[in-house]
Order: structure tokens, then sequence, then C-alpha cells
């Protein structure tokens, strides 16, 4: 076996601390990785304070890894020693089902997700990238660019690829009015895709304090959400919604900001259920969808996309033993966009 270090939570209250413990030895078709970067998604704290009912303890967070393959088995054909790789929030899947056919891996019934989840034996807990090293199939590992900063590639993992996949899905682009709600690690990837595909971008936002950056970022418009006026001047706007907020909200709210035939789209995953009424879809025929992630070929082309494209995450590094502190402050919205841990710092 191969000794790992993290850090973990060891319970729904215990905030996280130092962990050691073991991952599987090289098999022929896996890959050994250090891990140099780790992004902090809001789905760690909403996991690690088992908010969303299905947490497994202890549990090591973090599925947004980068780093630099240290040794792969001897039947790896996609990578070599030293390559620059990164890991999302899926580490296997059946490989038999529909979805996993299709490139879905993210909709396998029965997928490994990078943490709080089990290997494919059903038995093996799966640890995540708040830790210095993972070995992982080949055929979940993605290739990183050399041309990007490192550290802020690490959200593109799941805050990346999980606003890409539905914005290319409903063909957002040119000549569409795309509104983004809450500016946050989620928000922000989903503003920079929106402008790259050609979307005239409103951020719509609970923090007044944001526009200058949203602005920064590209987008066209910003919304003050508590403003009742400008959210008046936004009636009926929009062609798609991108909502990525982390806690309970109105749904209809937003909903009536949508053109007839509009789509909102929730990515964010708030723990409570919520009230949609179903006038607020009926009159204008509008739609109330959702999107999970996104496939391994997905995720490599949205890789490859950024690099070409330049596009990175917005980031605050920071040191592992801050990491409670991290969670704290994302839960007031306080993060410029996405917190990365400097895994050099887990000493
Ligand atoms: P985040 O960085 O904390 O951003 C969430 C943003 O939502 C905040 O910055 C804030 O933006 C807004 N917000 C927070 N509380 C709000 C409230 N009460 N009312 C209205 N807006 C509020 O979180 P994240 O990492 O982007 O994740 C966002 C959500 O997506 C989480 O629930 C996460 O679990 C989920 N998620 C889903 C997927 C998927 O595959 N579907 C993947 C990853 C994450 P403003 O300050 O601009 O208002
Ligand atoms: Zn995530
Ligand atoms: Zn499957």
């Amino acid at each position: 076996m191969i000794k790992s270090k993290g850090y973990a939570a060891q319970n729904e209250t215990s905030g996280l601390s130092p962990w050691n413990f073991e991952r599987r030895e090289v098999g022929p078709h896996d890959v050994q990785f250090d891990i140099l970067y780790c992004g902090v998604c809001h789905s760690d704290l909403h996991q690690v304070r088992g908010e969303w009912g299905n947490s497994i303890y202890p549990m090591v967070p973090g599925h947004e890894l980068v780093g630099k393959v240290t040794k792969v088995g001897n039947h790896v054909k996609k990578y070599i020693e030293g390559d620059l790789v990164g890991v999302g929030c899926l580490v296997d899947s059946c490989r038999t089902c529909d979805s996993c056919k299709e490139g879905l891996e993210q909709f396998c019934p029965n997928g490994s997700m990078t943490y709080n989840g089990f290997e494919q034996d059903k038995k093996t807990p799966t640890y995540g990238g708040y830790s210095n090293n993972i070995v992982v199939h080949e055929d979940f590992v993605l290739r990183v660019s050399e041309k990007l900063n490192l550290p802020a590639v690490a959200p593109l993992l799941c805050a990346g690829i999980t606003t890409y996949s539905p914005l290319r899905y409903w063909k957002v682009g040119k000549g569409h009015k795309l509104g983004v709600v809450g500016l946050g690690g989620l928000g922000h990837m989903g503003v920079k895709f929106g402008v790259a595909f050609g979307a005239e971008v409103t951020v719509l936002s609970t923090s007044a304090s944001k526009r200058d950056d949203a602005l920064k970022l590209g987008a066209h418009k910003f919304v003050v959400t508590k403003d009742e006026k400008q959210m008046q001047e936004v009636a009926g706007y929009f062609d798609f919604i991108l909502d990525t907020v982390s806690a309970e909200h109105n749904y209809n709210q937003y909903l009536t900001l949508l053109r007839p035939n509009g789509v909102h789209i929730c990515v964010g995953a708030p723990a409570t259920p919520s009230q949609i009424f179903s006038f607020s879809l009926i009159m204008g025929r509008k739609s109330l969808a959702g999107s999970l992630i996104g496939g391994l070929p997905e995720t490599q082309e949205m890789l490859d996309f950024c690099a070409e494209h330049n596009i990175v995450s917005e980031i605050e590094l920071i040191d592992i033993k801050d990491i409670n502190t991290a969670y704290d402050r994302m839960l007031k919205s306080d993060v410029r966009y996405r917190f990365v841990i400097d895994i050099a710092t887990l000493k």
C-alpha cells in the first residue's frame, strides 16, 4: 500500500484536521501522481458537514486536483512520469451502462466519486485531493496544459466543467442573454465561459461589492438581486439562467426573469428542497433543468478549450491549515473566487 497524508473530517462537526491513510498500489492501468494543488468546492463543505445526508467518515474531500505523475502501471498508454495531470469528481465508473458508453460517466448509477464514495469493488472508500498523492485508473486522469498557471487550473476540474457542460448542452452563445446567479467558484467560471461562447452575460448577485469584479471578468451587466427595481428591469429578459447558488433561494423569483421558452439551469445544490409554483413555468413555457459536472471526454475538451483561450480560475491560494477558516468564509460568500490549497503546505 502507498502511504498518504491529508486533511480529513471525522464527523459532521469535527472540521478538518491532519490524517494519515493508505492508497492502493499502482495497478497495470493506474497512474500515481503527487497532488500539487487542490481547489475547494462548496460541495466539499456540504459533504464535510453532512448537509446532503450521504456522508461517509473519515472523509478526505477535494475533487479539483492537479499534479505531476510519479509512477504509471505497465499497461498505461496515455501518461508517463512527469506529465501534468488532473482529476475531477470521478475516479471510476461501471464502463458498461448506457451513460458510460456515451461518455457521460457522471450519470453512471455505479460511478466512483473521487471522495465520499467507493471504488468499483464497492467496499474500498475513496479519498480526495486534500492530500499529497493519489492513484487513479488512467481513463479517469485528464491531461493538463503546461501553458496555464497550474494552481488556477485546479478549479476547472469541477467548477469549470460544471459550468462549461450545460452551456454547451443548451448551445448558449451569440445572440443569447445569459444570467449567472451567484458569483462564487462556479458562477465566475460560468461568466468566463458565457462570454467566451459569445453570449451577453449578466451577473445576478446578492453582493453589491462584486460589481467591479463581475465586469472585469467580462460580464456585460450586473444586477443586485436584493434591489427590486434592478430585478424588475430584467423581468422577462434572459434566454438562459445558470443558477449556482449554494443555499436556499426562491426559484420562482428567477423564473420571472426568463423570456418565453427560457431555461433555468440549476447547478447549485442547496441542501433543502424548494417550492416551485407551476405558474412560474406555465406562463411562457419555461423549463427548470439541472446539470451535473460533465463526462470524461467533455472534461478534457473543456481543459483543451481553456488552454487554447487562456481561461483559468481566479484564485486565492491557501495553506492547508487554514482550510476551516476558508469554509467559514465561503459560507459568507467571501471568496474571490476559488480557494485553492497549496499542497506543499501539507507537512
Ligand atoms: P460558492 O463559491 O460558495 O458560490 C456560491 C455563491 O452563491 C456565493 O458566492 C453567492 O454569490 C451565492 N449565494 C450564497 N448564498 C446565497 C443565498 N442565500 N441566496 C442567494 N445567493 C447566494 O460555491 P460553489 O463552489 O460555486 O458551488 C455552488 C453550488 O454548486 C454548491 O451548492 C455546490 O455544491 C454546487 N455544485 C454543483 C455541481 C454540479 O455538478 N451540479 C458541481 C459543483 C458544485 P453572490 O455573493 O454573488 O450572491
Ligand atoms: Zn465541486
Ligand atoms: Zn456506468
